[in-house]
């Protein structure tokens, strides 16, 4: 797969409404505990004021886009074996004679000729 095209992909995936909702109350849930742990001396002082909102904000930002890119990569993963997320246009990874056109939601099926998986043009 050339990296242009998989790049593409994963950025198709990534921008999905269902990782995107997922990513939010994943950083919601993780970044609130991890705001806790950080900074709780401050919070437990009540001196709010020496609260860092960058970091704060950091910390929900990370668990945001550590699940965006494990939902991105895990559904690139079950691509091979599984339903087309995209329009696209498959070949064989063994005999290269067949090139198949599928439309988002069709199954993605084995290589007619060699019964080898099938993987992007
Ligand atoms: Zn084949």
């Amino acid at each position: 797969m050339k990296l242009k095209r998989k790049i593409n992909l994963l950025e198709n995936i990534a921008i999905s409404k269902v990782s995107i909702i997922n990513a939010l109350k994943v950083a919601l849930l993780v970044g609130l505990i991890l705001n806790v742990i950080n900074q709780f001396t401050f919070l437990y002082n009540y001196e709010f004021h020496k609260i860092n909102l960058i970091k704060t904000f950091l910390t929900f930002l990370v668990p945001f886009f550590v699940s965006i890119y494990s939902s991105a990569s895990t559904k690139l993963k079950f691509f091979a074996w599984d339903i087309s997320l995209f329009d696209r246009d498959l070949k064989s990874t063994s005999c290269n004679k067949n090139e198949i056109s599928i439309k988002k939601g069709e199954n993605i099926n084995k290589c007619p000729t060699c019964k080898s998986k099938l993987r992007l043009k």
